[in-house]
């Protein structure tokens, strides 16, 4: 045995051990937060390769989010020396799907150079198709959008959706299923849960992928399984086979993506279709203080248990959990902020040493402004970054056609922003025409024989749209391309369009703020070319398409480098936050209607809710901090909030409550001051 893979295994418990040597069936390791799970799955990854001889590139690891994953990355490479790391797959179930999809075009169908339809994308298709009939809002299309998914990820088919469909909603999605997946066909385009559900389909159907799939991947390694849906679990399986050579972690208190088609019951279906399943459950937890780790397990007992879990720690008590009431919202993000600031001066701790989770997004704005203020650095997650935004998108899209009028996934994007009623069926049609002619579809715009295919009106429309490109490109040979573009945005009226499609004329505002910024970037990049000598007009538009290549380069560099271990203060969602650790943890909110939320108390699934606020406190190490507001605004007025039910369910005598709320009924209200009472005395001596 190699002393490295031996000195890591001599570091783990005997029940992790077991765990990392069990590798002839199948495999899982049952247990809570901070026992160890996402290191079983790393050091045995290292183990397979350094003991057992397998070729890393026959080893692919899932997690759930793209963090996670850099995170496990990050762990196996300390572990594994250059070579011996070559071609590990460890991803997201949907980077996953979307490489096995790469590998298997041909017998998907797709042509090379497919496109990923996001879920923005994805509506604007679903809302072509839907205003077919009759006019339909916007909760209609989010309602089918979400039918359509969780259909998806069920593995129903459109064939067999009518059948499942419950009710006339039903019925009717149904009907738009069946021709979402015809015209994303002929986009040469995939969704979201294709990534999923188009491997799976074809592992099932195709003996021959399946074949060539099992000879690449040898053994699979599944982190946070509580949260797989119907879809993911049967790719394991196909992957596997009769072998059933993996092992996944999860465990089921932590399951909180309900709303995404997980189904926490696959643990045990597990059982049910591996019989021989190896089930190790794991008890130390090495992440959190006693009193972190108390709180989260009395919090979760609320919970009914399939499984029983204990969970202990050896970290001693640590300090208190402390719970802030503050005045408003404002007040808490301002309370967040400038705690940050002295606590990391007297704990000598860095930026990365603190995370502040929340239920949703929107808690991240007045916190984000507080962090400016003090000049904190901090890394949002999950907000949209500058070249994510559909401006932008939809800027760069167009930029992309005129320097590369053959790339269909641009002129996709753009051929109808701003409007130009061509609809879902012309483009089909043309599709179909460019796909038989092995043509572009901008060329094929301007091939004669359209005109056979398409109602002239049709013709004409696109006519008119690759005429105008077509014009922009000649300015842009023939002198300032930057002018050449900037002018392309006011003929077309952009802003015009931005103001038609967004809910306030400040958002348009910013938004037409931040094209003019893309141009402007790209202007100083075509300046800044070190390659060039003297500049000359002939060379122009290869200069635009460098300093755009540029431009999309920087943008990954970037985003690259604020993946670095930077040293910043994370701020993520609770659903984000899910797999890592923090030393100095602040938990925003905890109100009723924000957690649990609103949503989940109307539909009863305030257990989900309680799942989360436990993934929130065990990603703590030392120190724990809840926050909440007595008022917060909300549809434009400032409305009372009530403490989080949760609060109540943690026990008493963990916490150290700070500008407890005095506008309570008088009974709590009269004990909570005893206790403040008591807790001054104790101060006190
Ligand atoms: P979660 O459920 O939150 O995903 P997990 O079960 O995956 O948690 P890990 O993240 O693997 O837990 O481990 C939690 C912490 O405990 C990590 O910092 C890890 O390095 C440490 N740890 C795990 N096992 C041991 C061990 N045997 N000895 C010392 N530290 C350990
Ligand atoms: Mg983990």
């Amino acid at each position: 045995m190699t002393t490295s893979i031996a000195s890591r295994l001599a570091k783990l418990n005997p029940r992790q051990r077991e765990a990392v040597k069990a590798i002839d069936g199948p495999c899982l390791v049952l247990a809570g937060a901070g026992s160890g799970k996402t290191s079983v799955i790393t050091t045995k990854i290292a183990y397979l390769v350094q003991e057992c001889g397998m070729s890393a590139r026959r080893i692919a690891a899932v997690t759930f989010t793209n963090k996670a994953a850099r995170e496990m990355k990050e762990r196996v490479g300390q572990m594994l020396k250059g070579r011996e790391a070559h071609g590990l797959r460890v991803s997201t179930f949907h980077t996953l799907g979307l490489n096995i999809i790469r590998g298997e075009l041909k017998a998907l169908g797709y042509k090379p150079g497919f496109s990923l339809f996001d879920p923005e994308d994805a509506k604007a298709l679903l809302r072509d198709l839907m205003n077919k009939d009759a006019q339909v809002d916007a909760d209609q299309i989010n309602r089918v959008q979400s039918v359509i998914s969780n259909w998806k990820n069920d593995l129903v088919l459109p064939g067999q959706a009518l059948s499942h469909a419950a009710d006339e909603d039903e019925l009717f999605a149904a009907r738009v299923y069946e021709a979402y997946v015809r015209h994303l066909k002929a986009y040469n385009a995939v969704d979201f849960d294709d990534l999923i559900l188009l491997p799976v389909t074809l592992l099932r159907d195709d003996p021959e992928a399946l074949a060539r799939w099992r000879r690449k991947i040898h053994y699979m390694l599944v982190d946070e399984y509580q949260d797989t849906n119907v879809s993911q679990y049967q790719l394991v399986r196909m992957l596997m086979g009769e072998r059933a050579t993996f092992t996944v972690v999860g465990d089921d208190d932590q399951s909180i993506y309900a709303w995404r088609g997980a189904r926490p019951e696959n643990l045990v279906t597990l059982g049910e279709d591996f019989p021989r399943l190896n089930v190790i459950k794991l008890e130390q937890n090495y992440r959190s203080t006693g009193t972190i780790l108390r709180a989260a397990n009395t919090l979760i007992s609320n919970n009914p248990h399939v499984y029983e879990k204990t969970l202990w720690s050896d970290m001693g008590q640590g300090e208190a959990i402390r719970v802030v009431v503050n005045r408003h919202e404002e007040a808490e993000a301002e309370r967040v902020a400038s705690e940050i600031l002295t606590r990391r001066i007297k704990e000598r701790a860095e930026w990365r040493d603190f995370a502040v989770l929340y239920r949703g997004n929107f808690q991240a704005r007045l916190l984000e402004l507080k962090l400016q203020h003090y000049q904190i650095p901090y890394k949002l997650s999950g907000g949209t970054s500058f070249f994510s935004r559909n401006e932008i998108k939809d800027a760069m899209a167009y930029l992309r056609l005129l320097i590369n009028p053959a790339d269909d996934n641009a002129f996709l994007r753009i051929v109808n922003v701003p409007r130009r009623e061509i609809g879902p069926g012309t483009l089909e049609k043309l599709a179909n025409y460019a796909t038989e002619r092995g043509a572009s579809l901008f060329a094929a715009c301007h091939e004669l024989g359209l005109a056979e295919q398409l109602p002239a009106r049709a013709v004409e429309r696109l006519g008119r749209f690759t005429h105008f490109i077509d014009g922009v490109r000649r300015r842009m040979d023939g002198g300032d391309a930057i002018a050449a573009i900037r002018g392309m945005l006011h003929e077309m009226d952009y802003e015009a369009w931005l103001y038609q499609n967004a809910s306030a004329p400040t958002i348009a505002e910013r938004r037409m703020a931040n094209v003019w910024t893309l141009v402007d970037q790209l202007e100083k990049s075509m300046r800044a070319d070190p390659d060039e000598e003297s500049p000359s007009t002939d060379t122009e538009t290869d200069d635009v398409e460098a300093a755009i290549s540029r431009l999309v380069l920087r943008d990954i560099l970037e985003q690259q480098a604020e993946e670095d271990d930077s040293d910043r203060v994370q701020l993520l969602t609770m659903h984000a936050s899910k797999g890592l650790e923090f030393p100095h943890v602040y938990l925003m909110g905890l109100e009723e209607e924000l957690l649990p939320h609103r949503n989940a108390i109307e539909t009863g699934s305030v257990e989900e809710e309680r799942r989360l606020a436990y993934v929130g406190i065990t990603r703590a190490r030392r120190t724990l901090t809840l926050t909440l507001a007595r008022q917060r605004k909300a549809y434009g007025e400032m409305m009372d909030c009530t403490p989080s039910r949760f609060l109540d369910e943690l026990p008493e005598d963990a916490l150290e409550w700070e500008g407890r709320a005095d506008r309570e009924d008088p009974d709590k209200k009269q004990a909570r001051g005893q206790d403040a009472i008591a807790g001054l005395r104790s101060l006190l001596g």
